[in-house]
């Protein structure tokens, strides 16, 4: 792939949502940052407000991880104390489902184009935030659960304490941004087509679907982080009305209905951009 000569965004598309644990959610913090109480696993919480939140990344990283697996993409790029797949070739990039629109490492320069994708940290929404003020919690707007694990050898339990956000919280207004680009390389040839571009925004919700199969957050096979996304609202700026006029595209009740709908929404897209 030769260098980008021309990038332009042709819209940019909002999904807002909010998004309910419908078992108790633990997206971890540090202990470190904890003071007293000595707790095992804290969650996560904004230092302003002191109220828990799911950071855009954890979200981002969560959707990602299973896109990867849905689509069979090998791990091969060590993060942390993982791997993730990432394309390390530009013509793999174009068609891969996954690194176009969640990123590749900055690192890598063969012609990738910017993260098509960006996740908003979620707050604690305010109807949840009033509701949970008025139920007597262990800590602020969380529960502390015991859970125990037994040593295969010894048989001995060992119990520790882990924080979570109850069952029933919501989280949000939660915001994903969706950017369409159009790009041409140093010699006139398109080097993405936004009508592609467009259709990649389905990844998005499959990975929203996977998200309500599977948990977000710690622990999930003992049942925690089950979410749900509700209220989902789609809308699209471009043109010359970008600033004035978002304009609606459609409205879920949760990560299925919008599934259904995909197809017809991306054309609605495609067709409002004229593409
Ligand atoms: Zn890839």
């Amino acid at each position: 792939m030769s260098d980008v000569k021309t990038l332009m965004v042709q819209g940019r598309v909002f999904v807002e949502y909010e998004l309910r644990a419908l078992t108790g959610l633990r997206v971890g913090g540090t202990s470190a940052g904890i003071a007293i109480g000595g707790l095992d696993n804290p969650v996560i919480r904004d230092p302003l407000t002191n109220r828990p939140y799911i950071p855009g990344s954890s979200l981002k990283g969560k959707i990602r991880s299973l896109l990867e697996k849905h689509y069979g993409k090998e791990p091969n790029w060590p993060i942390a104390r993982t791997k993730i797949h990432v394309c390390t070739d530009g013509e793999d990039y174009k068609d891969c489902e996954v690194c176009p629109v969640f990123g590749v490492p900055a690192e890598l320069n063969y012609g990738n184009l910017p993260t098509r994708l960006l996740v908003r940290d979620l707050h604690l929404s305010e109807e949840s935030e009033k509701a949970m003020e008025g139920v007597p919690l262990d800590r602020p707007y969380t529960e502390i659960k015991t859970e125990v694990s037994i040593d295969r050898i010894t048989s001995q339990a060992n119990p520790r304490t882990v924080e979570r956000v109850p069952a029933g919280a919501v989280f949000g207004p939660g915001e994903f941004v969706y950017t369409i680009y159009k790009a041409t390389e140093a010699n006139g040839n398109p080097l993405v087509d936004p009508r592609q571009d467009v259709e990649r925004l389905g990844v998005l919700f499959e990975g929203m679907g996977l998200l309500e199969h599977d948990y977000l957050g710690g622990m999930g096979s003992r049942g925690y982080g089950k979410v749900r996304f509700e209220k989902i609202r789609i809308t699209l700026r471009a043109g010359p009305d970008y600033f004035t006029k978002p304009i609606p595209i459609d409205e879920a009740v949760d990560a299925s209905e919008l599934l259904a709908t995909k197809s017809e929404i991306i054309a609605k897209i495609q067709e409002h951009l004229g593409l």
